[in-house]
Protein backbone atom coordinates (compact mmCIF):
# COMPACT_ATOMS: atom_id res chain seq x y z
CA UNK A 1 0.00 0.00 0.00
CA UNK A 2 1.14 3.25 -0.89
CA UNK A 3 1.93 5.54 1.91
CA UNK A 4 0.19 9.03 1.46
CA UNK A 5 3.09 12.32 2.79
CA UNK A 6 2.88 13.36 6.85
CA UNK A 7 0.45 15.64 7.91
CA UNK A 8 2.97 17.80 9.39
CA UNK A 9 6.23 17.34 7.45
CA UNK A 10 4.81 16.59 4.20
CA UNK A 11 7.60 13.93 3.41
CA UNK A 12 6.62 10.06 2.59
CA UNK A 13 7.53 7.83 4.88
CA UNK A 14 10.15 5.47 3.59
CA UNK A 15 8.39 2.21 3.43
CA UNK A 16 11.78 0.22 4.86
CA UNK A 17 12.27 2.35 7.82
CA UNK A 18 8.93 3.60 9.07
CA UNK A 19 7.24 0.70 10.85
CA UNK A 20 7.95 0.59 14.22
CA UNK A 21 6.94 -0.78 17.46
CA UNK A 22 5.44 1.33 19.59
CA UNK A 23 5.41 1.13 23.55
CA UNK A 24 6.52 -3.04 23.95
CA UNK A 25 5.96 -5.14 21.12
CA UNK A 26 2.15 -5.26 21.13
CA UNK A 27 1.30 -2.06 19.39
CA UNK A 28 3.19 -0.50 15.70
CA UNK A 29 2.41 2.32 13.88
CA UNK A 30 3.82 4.23 11.00
CA UNK A 31 6.29 6.88 12.12
CA UNK A 32 7.42 9.77 10.56
CA UNK A 33 7.88 13.18 12.53
CA UNK A 34 4.87 11.63 13.78
CA UNK A 35 2.90 8.79 14.79
CA UNK A 36 0.16 6.83 14.36
CA UNK A 37 -2.44 5.41 14.70
CA UNK A 38 -0.97 2.47 16.41
CA UNK A 39 -2.20 -0.85 15.09
CA UNK A 40 -1.76 -4.18 16.77
CA UNK A 41 1.04 -6.21 16.01
CA UNK A 42 -0.23 -9.62 17.69
CA UNK A 43 3.61 -9.73 18.48
CA UNK A 44 4.64 -10.65 14.92
CA UNK A 45 8.28 -9.45 14.04
CA UNK A 46 6.90 -9.85 10.37
CA UNK A 47 5.16 -7.62 7.59
CA UNK A 48 1.76 -9.17 9.03
CA UNK A 49 0.46 -5.48 10.32
CA UNK A 50 2.08 -3.12 7.98
CA UNK A 51 -0.79 -3.18 5.90
CA UNK A 52 -2.98 -2.17 8.64
CA UNK A 53 -0.62 0.48 10.06
CA UNK A 54 -0.52 2.16 6.40
CA UNK A 55 -3.95 1.76 6.02
CA UNK A 56 -4.37 3.88 9.38
CA UNK A 57 -1.82 6.00 8.58
CA UNK A 58 -3.77 6.64 5.25
CA UNK A 59 -7.09 8.06 7.04
CA UNK A 60 -5.62 10.71 8.97
CA UNK A 61 -3.18 11.79 6.45
CA UNK A 62 -4.44 15.43 4.30
CA UNK A 63 -3.84 14.34 0.41
CA UNK A 64 -2.84 17.41 -1.19
CA UNK A 65 -4.00 15.45 -4.72
CA UNK A 66 -6.83 14.72 -3.33
CA UNK A 67 -8.00 17.91 -2.07
CA UNK A 68 -6.60 19.72 -5.39
CA UNK A 69 -8.87 17.28 -7.28
CA UNK A 70 -11.97 17.59 -5.52
CA UNK A 71 -11.87 21.77 -5.66
CA UNK A 72 -11.20 21.42 -9.56
CA UNK A 73 -14.29 19.27 -9.71
CA UNK A 74 -15.89 22.09 -7.45
CA UNK A 75 -15.02 24.68 -9.81
CA UNK A 76 -15.34 22.61 -13.00
CA UNK A 77 -18.90 21.69 -11.95
CA UNK A 78 -19.36 25.40 -10.98
CA UNK A 79 -18.14 26.70 -14.55
CA UNK A 80 -20.12 24.47 -15.91
CA UNK A 81 -23.75 25.95 -14.43
CA UNK A 82 -22.54 29.76 -15.22
CA UNK A 83 -22.17 28.56 -18.39
CA UNK A 84 -25.21 27.17 -18.53
CA UNK A 85 -27.09 30.29 -16.74
CA UNK A 86 -24.88 32.62 -19.19
CA UNK A 87 -26.26 30.70 -22.17
CA UNK A 88 -29.74 31.36 -20.88
CA UNK A 89 -29.25 34.91 -20.17
CA UNK A 90 -27.65 35.56 -23.76
CA UNK A 91 -31.04 33.95 -25.20
CA UNK A 92 -33.11 35.79 -23.08
CA UNK A 93 -30.97 39.02 -24.21
CA UNK A 94 -31.33 38.16 -27.65
CA UNK A 95 -35.39 37.47 -27.41
CA UNK A 96 -35.79 41.33 -25.84
CA UNK A 97 -33.67 42.67 -28.56
CA UNK A 98 -35.90 40.88 -30.87
CA UNK A 99 -39.17 42.33 -29.51
CA UNK A 100 -37.71 45.80 -29.39
CA UNK A 101 -36.76 45.68 -33.25
CA UNK A 102 -40.31 44.64 -33.96
CA UNK A 103 -41.34 48.16 -31.54
CA UNK A 104 -38.87 49.66 -34.26
CA UNK A 105 -36.33 50.07 -31.69
CA UNK A 106 -32.87 49.74 -32.77
CA UNK A 107 -31.63 47.45 -30.67
ZN1 LIG B 1 6.70 13.85 9.26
Amino acid sequence: MKLKPCPFCGSVPDPERCFKFVDGHKWGAVVCCCEGPDVRTHYSDGREWWAEAAEAWNTRVLDTEDVRASVERTFESRIDEMKASNRILIEENQELRNQLRGFGVDA
